[in-house]
């Protein structure tokens, strides 16, 4: 029976950042702590039912999970295991960003069972900083790093932000070399997007930055995969890249179709097979429901055949090493790629963007940089 991953939102942050639209609302101590109540009730009050008990993953992210207490996220990890059967060689991750953490937290963290931290440092670069509206500097980012490995954490990611306004090709090399050097195990790479309703989206309107631009976003791409290969990362998956071994094993779930469940507002479940729920993304909503019945969902979703097909599809793409055995695939999902979208294949085949290794499909480098074309081709 496959294991399950956790994952548990905490919604809140120092300040909001100019390009979020991440369920995310100011920090309170007060609604921090009745928040943490409504997980540890909502995670007592989860059905098992057919749910898979093991547990080897748990995931903190947000919002700024680091904004917790050491003593609240181990009463979250406290119900985690009292509800499930955590492995004791689980993967638990938590969302930092820096600045946010005392190496005392720090050191508390890892007491608690806290033993990877994916951390936001974005750029290295203080001025592309501030115009993110984000409340740390680089040399926050240097100082939490050196904080995380002496608390002896040896599991840690950043997270790298691209296409950020005003930002040069060069200026995005000179922040590799410095994320590079300081050796974190994984690096995860975001290209920024703009959407409707942040300020980001009303400075561009204004005309105070250019939209980001595909085209540099591309080779700032191409310039982060070379980089990381050169210095022994592997691109495992589209978007991050890791030294050996260190995958993120919490995120593989979602690309590997195995179960995850979340908690918290707005979290996302799926039970590994079919069924997909969520909960109620406001926050003090979801302290309502979850003080009303113990549980928050909102939205059920069961995926056809054809569905859970081409989403276990585009998901498996994108780990581009491994890729997708069409054979298992139309085994499991009586979904015959070869045959649906012999069309498909022959033209991203000829485009470069696709390879067929017998059985075995997968994403070029250039498929990688246009994933989202060939993935709308199979959805
Ligand atoms: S820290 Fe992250 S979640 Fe919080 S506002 Fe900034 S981008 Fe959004």
């Amino acid at each position: 029976m496959d294991r399950a991953g956790i994952y548990i939102h905490v919604p809140f942050c120092r300040s909001r950042c100019s390009y979020c639209d991440f369920a995310t609302g100011a920090f309170e101590a007060a609604l921090a702590e009745s928040y943490v109540g409504a997980l540890a009730r909502e995670l007592e009050s989860f059905e098992l039912g057919g749910a898979h008990p093991e547990v080897d993953t748990v995931y903190f992210g947000g919002g700024t999970p680091s904004l917790l207490t050491a003593e609240q996220v181990a009463r979250v990890l406290d119900a985690v295991r009292g509800r499930f059967d955590v492995d004791a060689r689980a993967e638990v991750t938590l969302e930092m960003n820096p600045g946010t953490v005392t190496p005392e937290r720090l050191r508390a963290l890892r007491e608690a069972g806290v033993n990877r931290a994916s951390f936001g440092a974005q750029t290295f670069d203080d001025r592309e900083l501030k115009r993110l509206g984000r409340t740390h500097t680089a040399d926050d980012t240097r100082r939490t790093f050196r904080d995380l490995r002496a608390a002896g954490f040896d599991n840690i990611s950043f997270d790298l932000i691209a296409g950020l306004p005003r930002q040069t090709l060069r200026a995005w090399g000179r922040n590799l070399e410095e994320a590079l050097a300081l050796g974190p195990e994984h690096l995860s790479l975001y290209l920024l997007e703009v959407h409707e309703g942040t300020p980001l989206a009303e400075q561009i309107r204004q005309g105070r930055y250019q939209p980001p631009d595909p085209d540099l976003a591309a080779e700032m791409y191409r310039l982060l995969v070379e980089r990381a290969r050169a210095a022994g990362y592997e691109q495992y998956e589209i978007s991050n890249f890791c030294l050996p071994g260190r995958e993120a094993r919490h995120n593989l779930k979602y690309w590997t179709g195995a179960p995850f469940y979340g908690f918290g507002c707005s979290a996302h479940s799926f039970d590994g097979a079919r069924r997909r729920w969520s909960n109620e993304r406001d926050a003090r909503a979801y302290l309502k429901l979850i003080a009303e019945r113990g549980d928050a969902v909102v939205s059920r979703e069961e995926l056809d055949e054809r569905g859970a097909g081409a989403e276990a599809l585009f998901l498996g793409l994108r780990l581009l090493s491994k890729g997708v055995d069409l054979a298992e695939h139309r085994a499991l999902y009586r979904f015959d790629v070869r045959a649906d979208h012999a069309a498909d294949l022959a033209r991203f085949g000829e485009a470069g963007l696709i390879e067929l290794d017998g059985d075995v499909l997968r994403l070029t480098p250039a498929g990688a940089l246009l994933s989202n074309e060939v993935f709308a081709a199979f959805v």
